[in-house]
Formats: C-alpha cells, sequence, structure tokens
C-alpha cells in the first residue's frame, strides 16, 4: 500500500537532507529519497559529503600538515626526524571523516522522524512520485509537495573522456580523492576550484602538477587583484598554472597519458602518469523526470525556477545544482530551507548576492560580493581599500604573511559593494563581510568598530580604514 507523504523530497545531498529537516521540525511528514551507494553501502549526504567538499577539505588538510612539517617547522625551531606520510592511512581517514558524517545525517533524519527511501525517485505527472527500492520493488507516491534535489555531475569532455566507472589514469574529482599512490607527474584541466584545491593536494605530497586552463585569464569571476596575487602565491608554492591553454587530445598509453594542447598558437604535448579532468559540473536529472511530469528544463538542462525555487509544476520546487545559481553547499542549503518555509507559509528567501565563495587551497581565496570589475560595470563610482597580511601581527606570528583584504564601496553613499580576502582563514575572514553586506553596512560602519589585538581580523578594520587613506599600519597617501 502506498505510504502518506506530506513531503517527498529526492535527492539527500546538501539541499535535500536540510530541507527534509525544516520540514519535519515544521510538522510535516518527510520521505527523503536517496539512492547513492558509497564503498558498498546506501549513503546520504550527497556530492558533498561523500566525494565533494568533506573528502576533498579532509585530504586538504592532511597534506597541508605534512607540506607545513616538512617546510615551515624550522622556520620555529623545531625539528623533527626524516618526515613521511602513510597515502593508505591519509585516505583512510578521509573515509573515516566521510562515513562519521554520513552516518551523522542518518541519525538526524531518523530523529526528526523522517523516512529515508533507499532507491531511486522520479517525478510523474500531476505531483506523484515513483520509488523504486534497491531491490527493485516499486510503489507510487502521491505527496501534497515534492522537492526535486538531485544535484550535479562532473562534466565530461569527449578529448578527456574518463571511464564511468573504473577510472584509472584519466579521471575526474572522485578519482582524485582516491589516487591509491602519488602520481609522479599529474595533469590537471580546467584551473577552477577542483583543479586549484584537489591540484594542491597531489603537489604537497610530491606531485609535480600541471594545471591547464583554456581561458586566457586565471580566475575570470573573482577579482582581478585577488586573482593576480593568488596566482603569483600559488606559482610560487609549484603549481604550474599554463593559461590560455586549451587541450585538443589524449592519448592512453599503457600507464600513462599524453596531452595535447594549445597554448599561444602553438601546439603542444606533454605526458603524465594522472589526469584529472575538472572542467566544471553540470545538473543531473536523469531518470528524475517522467516525459509528462510538467518540469521545464533550461537549455543547459537545468530545472526552472522562480526566485523562490517553485518550478513550472505547482507544489514541486527544485533546488540546489540542480537550478540556477553557483553550484555550492551553503546555496542548496539554504534554498532548501527557503523552499520548505514557503510550502510553510514563511515569506523566506535566500539573498542571491551575499553567497561567499572560497577555494580552500593555503592561503585560502574568499569573496562575498561585488567585485571592483563587476561594480563599476553595474555603473557604481567606486572606491577600494586593500590591506595586506604582510604588516599584521598575529599573521606574522603564525608565518601567515602572505595575502590581503580588500573591499570595494560605493564612492557616492559609502555602501559596502564587496569583500576579497586571500590568506589565513579568509573562509572564516569573509564570513564578516557577507554579515556587513545583509545588513547594508557602510564602510565606515566597519571603520567604527573594535576589533580585538592581536587577530587576523584586524585586517578587516584596516582595510576599511583603508577605503577612505585612514589605515594606521601603512603610509597612506590619502588624508580625510
Ligand atoms: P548533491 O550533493 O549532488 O546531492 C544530490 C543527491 O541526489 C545525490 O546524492 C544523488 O545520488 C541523489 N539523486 C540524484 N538523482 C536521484 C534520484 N532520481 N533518486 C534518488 N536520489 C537521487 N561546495 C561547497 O559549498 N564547498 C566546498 O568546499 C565544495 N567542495 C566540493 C568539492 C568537490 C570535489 C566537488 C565535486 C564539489 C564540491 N562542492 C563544494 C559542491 C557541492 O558538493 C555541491 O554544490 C552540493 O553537494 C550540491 O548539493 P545538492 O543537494 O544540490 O546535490
Ligand atoms: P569550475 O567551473 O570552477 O572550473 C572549470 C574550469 O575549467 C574553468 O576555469 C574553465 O575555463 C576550465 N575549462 C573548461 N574546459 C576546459 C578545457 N577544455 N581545457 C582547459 N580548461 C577548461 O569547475 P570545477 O573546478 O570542475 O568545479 C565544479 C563546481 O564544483 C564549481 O562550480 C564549484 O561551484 C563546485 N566546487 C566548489 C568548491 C568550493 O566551494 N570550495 C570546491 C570544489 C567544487
Amino acid at each position: 500500500m502506498s505510504q502518506q507523504f506530506d513531503l517527498v523530497v529526492i535527492g539527500g545531498g546538501p539541499g535535500g537532507y536540510e530541507a527534509a529537516i525544516r520540514a519535519a521540525q515544521l510538522g510535516f511528514k518527510v520521505a527523503c529519497i536517496e539512492k547513492r551507494i558509497h564503498n558498498g553501502k546506501p549513503s546520504l549526504g550527497g556530492t558533498c559529503l561523500n566525494v565533494g567538499c568533506i573528502p576533498s577539505k579532509a585530504l586538504l588538510d592532511s597534506s597541508h600538515r605534512y607540506e607545513d612539517t616538512v617546510h615551515h617547522l624550522a622556520d620555529h625551531g623545531i625539528t623533527t626526524g626524516e618526515v613521511n606520510f602513510d597515502l593508505a592511512k591519509l585516505l583512510a581517514r578521509k573515509d573515516k571523516i566521510v562515513d562519521q558524517l554520513t552516518g551523522g545525517i542518518d541519525q538526524l533524519l531518523k530523529g526528526n522522524g523522517i523516512e529515508w527511501l533507499k532507491g531511486t525517485g522520479k517525478l510523474l505527472a500531476g505531483k506523484k512520485v515513483e520509488f523504486v527500492s534497491h531491490e527493485g520493488e516499486t510503489q507510487v507516491l502521491e505527496p501534497k509537495y515534492v522537492i526535486l534535489a538531485s544535484g550535479s555531475v562532473p562534466v565530461n569532455i569527449p578529448v578527456a573522456p574518463v571511464a564511468p566507472v573504473d577510472q584509472d589514469i584519466i579521471v575526474d574529482s572522485t578519482g582524485a580523492l582516491n589516487f591509491p599512490e602519488v602520481p609522479k607527474r599529474l595533469g590537471v584541466i580546467g584551473a577552477g576550484v577542483i583543479g586549484l584545491e584537489l591540484g594542491s593536494v597531489w603537489r604537497r605530497l610530491g606531485a609535480e602538477v600541471v594545471v591547464f586552463e583554456a581561458m586566457d585569464a586565471f580566475l575570470p569571476m573573482a577579482d582581478k587583484a585577488l586573482a593576480k596575487e593568488y596566482q603569483k602565491l600559488l606559482t610560487k608554492q609549484g603549481l604550474d598554472i599554463r593559461v590560455g591553454a586549451k587541450v585538443s587530445g589524449t592519448e592512453v598509453n599503457g600507464r600513462e597519458v599524453t596531452v595535447k594542447y594549445t597554448q599561444g598558437g602553438e601546439e603542444k604535448t606533454q605526458t603524465f602518469d594522472k589526469l584529472i579532468v575538472c572542467v566544471g559540473r553540470k545538473a543531473y536529472a536523469e531518470g528524475l523526470l517522467a516525459e509528462d511530469s510538467g518540469i521545464k528544463l533550461t537549455e543547459r538542462g537545468l530545472v526552472e525556477v522562480n526566485d523562490h525555487c517553485a518550478t513550472s509544476v505547482e507544489g514541486v520546487y527544485a533546488i540546489g545544482d540542480l537550478v540556477r545559481g553557483p553550484m555550492l553547499a551553503h546555496k542548496a542549503m539554504e534554498e532548501g530551507v527557503m523552499a520548505v518555509e514557503r510550502i510553510h507559509g514563511h515569506a523566506a528567501q535566500v539573498n542571491y548576492d551575499t553567497i561567499i565563495s572560497v577555494i580552500y587551497t593555503h592561503p585560502e581565496a574568499a569573496w562575498v560580493g561585488l567585485t571592483e570589475e563587476q561594480a563599476k560595470e553595474k555603473g557604481h563610482e567606486v572606491k577600494t581599500g586593500q590591506f595586506g597580511f604582510a604588516v599584521n601581527g598575529r599573521a606574522l606570528a603564525a608565518g601567515e604573511g602572505a595575502g590581503f583584504v580588500k573591499f570595494v564601496a560605493d564612492a557616492k553613499t559609502d555602501r559596502l559593494l564587496g569583500m576579497h580576502v586571500i590568506g589565513p582563514a579568509a573562509s572564516d575572514i569573509v564570513h564578516q563581510g557577507m554579515i556587513a553586506l545583509e545588513f547594508v553596512s557602510s564602510v565606515e560602519d566597519l571603520q567604527l568598530m573594535t576589533f580585538g589585538h592581536p587577530t587576523f581580523s584586524e585586517v578587516v578594520h584596516e582595510a576599511a580604514l583603508a577605503v577612505d587613506g585612514r589605515a594606521i599600519h601603512a603610509i597612506q597617501r590619502k588624508r580625510k
């Protein structure tokens, strides 16, 4: 007999599971359908917890500790013997963290009385949902509301095809989380977020890494000053980033792969032991929608939604990587909560102007709001202030003097428009800018606050003061 649910969520990633939990809090009877099998068992948490945010950060942390020990402990007068790492243990640690977190989501769903239906969901006509369990049993559910949260998958390019199951020499981000040994020569296609994070992991562990980027500019979506400094720092660390380098083909011979690419009008080749393809992700709606479901897709295969994630079918919402906007876990989560609260009659919304971007390299790069270039394009008369970590006491004490905080503001109104951080704890520091933007702060608001000493955050204060030529720990030309 078909079970009765108020809400069925298809997809148990950050978007889907947060939507399910919020709905249960509001008194809905909820089912969450998730089909993922990870390391041989059903798993909640989506891309983020299983093969995305969390395992990549575990590897970033381990590889950073190793690099720091080898190259920087001596600066503190600490001597060590020969430093080694056990890759199998390092990967096992990552897997344990993934298990802990995905198991935690299972507990959270149970604790909230949410039914996890293990298998595949499909939206049928009339807002019905077909559920096929892993054992092959089918039931048709008739919930009052449906949230589609099926996420995304890596883009596959014909010039560097990734084997669908047994990835070996040419891999996507999932394969790159599990190399059984450190490749001596590692190629990366795409200097985007994944290329920089996973390229950094393997470089720190000893690989020679070359990153091919088709665009002429490095990180074109970032503020130009940040991108310039960031490229310089990563290059200094040994990441060989080649911009304007478009890969035109690959050839696997035995245990190596030769990459053909064009750069500056010249055809070139280079051979690697492994090649990571990370040229973006695309919405995943395979098998999700019956032909007569009534859901409209965009040209790019995203589910069409309005500002509140409502689809073309009443009572059906879509969130996260499946819909427009940045493919980020925190954006998916907030959309899940918004959709449920809307269903419940609240006037919830997501402020898409204050969604934070972070790249978790060392140093981290993070930003929120408009870049200087975007602000000018939008017609603002722009003023900016930038202050480096190089003269911040806490940063120097920690050996973390690289990078800066930059503010972009409207010169006429003093309103803060954007914050760009490269440096220690950038992923946390940038939240100060996010909160300021949410509260429509002026630069003066930040200038008037007292920041603790000695902290990395003092650079935030100095950058705000620098907007008006008033930074204290710098010789400033402007006077006000
Ligand atoms: P997903 O997490 O993709 O979850 C969707 C789930 O739906 C999947 O588990 C899938 O199995 C399931 N599903 C699909 N179709 C069906 C169906 N028909 N029936 C049942 N289940 C179905 N973002 C960040 O914000 N910070 C980071 O640091 C970060 N790091 C990343 C690192 C990597 C290597 C990768 C690949 C991504 C990273 N991301 C990061 C992006 C982040 O993982 C995604 O933005 C986020 O997971 C999207 O959440 P979602 O709920 O929309 O979809
Ligand atoms: P991306 O869009 O960040 O970068 C892909 C890069 O590949 C682009 O710079 C593009 O110009 C380049 N490219 C495309 N085709 C190419 C070709 N043929 N040759 C050379 N370069 C080419 O995509 P990604 O790094 O795959 O990441 C996918 C998504 O995952 C991102 O959109 C991001 O939202 C999410 N993610 C987020 C985080 C984080 O928040 N820290 C970490 C990892 C992934």
